[in-house]
């Protein structure tokens, strides 16, 4: 049974402890911070540290990032990134289609993007520590009133009370599942992902290849390296051990990759989807892949975790200066993301489907208009809603 720690003192220290300094919670920290809210930000990770991810930028979040502070803006963009002018999707057989966004997205190494953002959150007024796991809430009188800690060198314990916890520790949620019920569902897949330098045919796309199970996506990140990763279904997992040899199962990969020119070695990650019945809760939210995360194969999780903290914050903001309820946020994320979760879960369970997917590619390879109708609806440029329709489904499809 899980304990029950409870604090009893009413002037917690800290307005808000955000658990978690990926883009979620270190966005979260960095736009409450700046209100002058008091914000505590922990880390179980040192910084810089890695994440696997395929590390596009939809394009939309470019403009988050200008919201987050014309400074985060500018530190992305001299980071080095790629710049992405489209997607390219290929079927198993070969056959594939590309669409183009408006504009472009960045691509950087995560080691690289979050470390940029935790450090605006820290220079925003946030305090930092990293090292930090945490393992238990804190129980005010039936609400959340803070976390427990283990520092994770010296293993001590520690208490930290504020009126408001943010879940923002990614796809394995500690507070997710101190909060309630965490669901998982099908398709569940891991991903194993690794950087590669000098990576034949890369350019200004990320690639997205379907196969016989599972997909590779791909993509350039910067300084003539491309990010790569293999996602399987769970059972499959066995094919790791043979990277390189798998990738070359997929015809529009094959050939292309140089395992001597790897970079960064593999790391795995996984299994999704999940998602949290209770985003929210009383002294309590989650946000980013805290809150569901289903599959990267649209790549929108990035986007996601930074709109979802302006979100959180605007109502823990509410919240905090005039006592109004928390559950605002839940709505707020239904009413932006809705769409967004459907054609995130209809793609993602079409990619186990390869008959499917040769089907919607040739339909898309005779249709342009829809490629990019796509790929800018993944890419948050357009509502999720317009990739929905009923014309454009048929037109995908029959
Ligand atoms: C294979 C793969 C490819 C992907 N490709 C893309 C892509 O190209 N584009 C895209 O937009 N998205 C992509 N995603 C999704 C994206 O990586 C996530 O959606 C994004 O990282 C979510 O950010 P976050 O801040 O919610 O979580 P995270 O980035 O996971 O950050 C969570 C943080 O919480 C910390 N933490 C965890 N537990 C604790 C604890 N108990 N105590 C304290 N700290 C804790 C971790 O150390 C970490 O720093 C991909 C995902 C996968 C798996």
């Amino acid at each position: 049974m899980r304990r029950t720690h409870r604090v009893s003192n009413p002037s917690p220290r800290w307005d808000v402890t955000v658990v978690g300094a990926g883009p979620a919670g270190s966005a979260t920290a960095l736009l409450l911070a700046r209100t002058g809210a008091r914000v505590l930000l922990l880390d179980r990770a040192r910084f810089p540290r890695e994440k696997p991810c395929s590390e596009y930028l939809s394009p939309e979040s470019t403009r988050v990032l200008e919201r987050l502070g014309k400074d985060v803006l500018a530190a992305v963009a001299a980071a080095s990134p790629a710049r992405l002018t489209g997607m390219k999707v290929v079927a198993p057989s070969g056959t594939e289609v590309v669409g183009r966004f408006e504009t472009f997205s960045f691509a950087l190494p995560r080691i690289r993007f979050d470390t940029i953002l935790r450090a605006a959150a820290e220079a925003a007024g946030a305090e930092v520590r990293e090292g930090v796991k945490v393992e238990e809430m804190l129980y005010d009188g039936g609400a959340v009133g803070g976390v427990v800690t283990r520092d994770t060198g010296l293993g001590t314990r520690d208490t930290y009370r504020s009126r408001i916890v943010v879940g923002a520790d990614g796809l394995r949620s500690v507070v997710a599942r101190r909060l309630g019920r965490v669901c998982t569902i099908g398709p569940r897949r891991i991903a194993f992902t690794a950087h590669v330098a000098d990576v034949a045919g890369v350019h200004d796309l990320g690639e997205m290849h379907v196969g016989r199970p599972g997909y590779v996506g791909l993509g350039p990140i910067g300084g003539g390296v491309t990010t790569v990763a293999l996602v399987v279904p769970q059972p499959e997992a066995w094919r790791s051990a043979k990277f390189f040899d798998e990738l070359n199962r997929f015809p529009g990969v094959a050939g292309r990759f140089d395992a001597r020119r790897t970079v960064r070695p593999l790391m795995a990650t996984g299994p999704f989807a999940r998602w949290s019945r209770r985003a929210v809760t009383d002294g309590a939210l989650l946000v980013g892949d805290a809150a569901d995360f289903f599959d990267p194969f649209t790549g929108q999780g990035i986007y996601s975790a930074l709109r979802g903290a302006e979100l959180a914050a605007a109502a823990i903001l509410d919240c905090l200066t005039t006592g109004a309820s928390l559950r605002q946020y839940a709505r707020a994320r239904r009413r932006e993301f809705a769409g967004k979760w459907l054609l995130e879960r209809l793609i993602g369970i079409a990619v186990g489907w390869p008959a499917l997917i040769e089907r919607v590619v040739g339909r898309m390879s005779r249709r342009p208009e829809l490629v990019d109708l796509l790929v800018r609806a993944t890419g948050n440029c357009v509502p999720a809603r317009a990739a929905l329709a009923p014309a454009v489904l048929a037109g995908l499809v029959l």
